[in-house]
């Protein structure tokens, strides 16, 4: 495979004319494919199953973007042993031409970008940036994964004795299940099947049955890119069917990511081995945050402000490494207050199909509700500063909302909202601030704007986070940059993007023979 080394997919300028009228013009092809079937995938035929699971746009809930079969557990049965079938094939073919499907299945995403990414607008509420760089992030998972399998196909260096040939291999465990949120339902679901495949195994894929769309285009890519039969089936449905998959005794690998409950959940049913079953599983199981933006009394403060509120309110607060906690010095608390109230008021609530608005609407109505629940938590735990109502219009809007002077116990400070929701909290000192920050089940990313190098060194050493930034917001990690995972209950750190990401797919196999 002649590839160039792994370079991030570069992000597009909408606001360069042509990108705009390029994109304007994606918007419109993705609505005219509005209300149309898709198929799950078994075995490399597409098939309808009677039953539906329709996807809405959550800035327009009547809308439907389009009806994707719902599959059952009989599906199931037949998924997995379609990919039981194709293991026994798939696991032989040399790493590298493995890879090379991976390759085209980049390729092709780069060709249909602006669709993939308008869809996302549509299905998934993103705005066209957010959407954009899911994108790309899918296409810097696949482009890493294919070149790390190179790495990880061949004999693995080990100490030489003279009398014995020893070798180290990794190997393929076998047939995987995935799932993934609908938060980043392309590049979560896209990025761990590929990365399962380009091992060798199979593996279903269980996509969200709130954005179940974008994976049935990206199975049609999965075809095109010649990955034979079998090796990557499509069954999307509900938590029921999720629950199935896991506990299969055929199953030997499961890669989650949602939230920390359902974690859990699948953390311990895969844990039980089911009669018949011959291996314990391997879970990835990457889950919530309850992500802090520590800023220092000496810090660049504008900077931080900055960093807060598009962390805060990016896709609507709905990322995992979403900035839900603001835990600021005293000497600035009031400075960084008033800056985050004043910019976030600005931000334009509004369907994201129109590139100006900067927060559309949250996933759908549970969602919702659930986020005005917790609003209404914070008003009783802390001091409304801003926001703390739902958007004008049809769809599923919230207003950007900032709590102040937040217990760090309350509940708002400790429990995931998943919404566009901050609280702030006042720290007496760094050490306070770290404290406060490390005080929670959650462990995913984390900033610190500060100009105290003391500081910084003792966040770097002490701040409990998988991903931590200093003097940057703490969303938007980069796919071979910023490996990404977290430690406590945010998961097991399965390190995306990363080197250690593909030993999660892999058993290694020592050989040894006397000379
Ligand atoms: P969720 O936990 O509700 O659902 C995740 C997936 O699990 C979905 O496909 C769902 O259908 C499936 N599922 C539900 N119950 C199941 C069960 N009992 N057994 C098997 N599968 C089941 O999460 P969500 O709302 O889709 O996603 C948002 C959550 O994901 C947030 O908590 C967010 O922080 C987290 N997330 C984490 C990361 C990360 O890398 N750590 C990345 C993105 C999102």
């Amino acid at each position: 495979m002649g590839v160039p080394p792994f370079q991030n997919e570069p992000t597009l300028d909408f606001t360069n004319p042509t990108t705009h009228q390029a994109m304007t013009a994606a918007l419109a092809r993705a609505r005219s494919t509005f209300v149309r079937e898709y198929p799950i995938t078994i075995d490399g035929q597409t098939r309808f199953t009677g039953a539906f699971i329709n996807s809405s746009d959550p800035a327009k809930p009547s809308q439907v973007v389009g009806r994707v079969a719902e599959a059952s557990t009989a599906d199931a049965d037949a998924a997995i042993a379609a990919a039981t079938r194709a293991f026994a094939s798939w696991r032989r073919v040399p790493a590298e031409a493995r890879a090379t499907c991976l390759l085209r299945v980049s390729a092709m995403m780069r060709r249909r970008r602006l669709d993939l990414s308008a869809l996302m607008v549509y299905e998934g509420g993103k705005q066209w940036d957010e959407a954009d760089g899911e994108v790309a992030e899918a296409i810097d998972m696949i482009e890493y994964y294919a070149r790390d399998m190179r790495r990880l196909s061949g004999p693995q260096p080990l100490t030489r004795i003279p009398t014995e040939d020893n070798e180290l291999h990794y190997l393929p465990l076998g047939v995987g299940v995935i799932i993934p949120p609908w938060n980043f339902p392309l590049a979560i679901m896209a990025g761990p099947a590929l990365a399962g495949a380009v091992c060798g195994n199979t593996v279903v894929i269980k996509p969200s049955p709130r954005t179940p769309i974008i994976g049935a285009i990206f199975m049609d890519m999965v075809r095109d890119a010649g990955i034979p039969d079998g090796v990557i089936n499509y069954l999307p449905g509900g938590a029921d069917l999720g629950a199935y998959l896991v506990s299969h005794p055929a199953i030997q690998f499961v890669n989650f990511t949602g939230s920390k409950d359902v974690g859990i959940k699948v953390y311990e049913a895969a844990s039980k081995v089911q009669p018949g079953q011959r291996w314990l599983k391997r879970v990835v199981a990457e889950m919530g945050g309850k992500d802090a933006i520590v800023v220092d009394a000496e810090s660049d403060v504008d900077a931080a402000i900055g960093g807060i509120v598009t962390a805060a309110f990016g896709y609507q607060g709905q990322k995992c490494s979403a900035c839900s906690r603001a835990i600021v010095h005293r000497d600035v608390y009031d400075h960084v207050l008033t800056g985050v109230v004043k910019r976030a008021e600005t931000l334009s609530v509004g369907p994201p199909e129109a590139f100006e608005n900067q927060v559309g609407a949250v996933i759908d109505g549970v969602a919702h509700e659930r986020i005005l629940s917790y609003i209404g938590i914070g008003k009783r735990e802390g001091r409304l500063r801003l926001g703390g109502e739902p958007g004008a219009g049809e769809g599923w809007f919230i207003q950007p909302t900032v709590f102040a002077d937040v217990d760090p116990q309350a509940r708002i400070a400790q429990e995931e909202i998943f919404g566009p929701v901050v609280a702030f909290i006042r720290a007496d000192s760094f050490d306070d601030a770290m404290r406060i920050a490390n005080d929670t089940e959650f462990g995913l990313t984390g900033s610190v704007y500060s100009r105290n190098r003391t500081h910084l060194e003792r966040a770097r050493a002490d701040f409990d986070v998988g991903n931590l930034y200093f003097n940057r917001k703490c969303t938007g990690a980069f796919m071979g940059i910023h490996p990404f995972g977290g430690y406590k209950l945010s998961g097991t750190n399965a390190k995306s993007g990363g080197p250690d990401y593909l030993r999660h797919f892999l058993q290694a196999k020592s050989v040894s023979e006397v000379l």
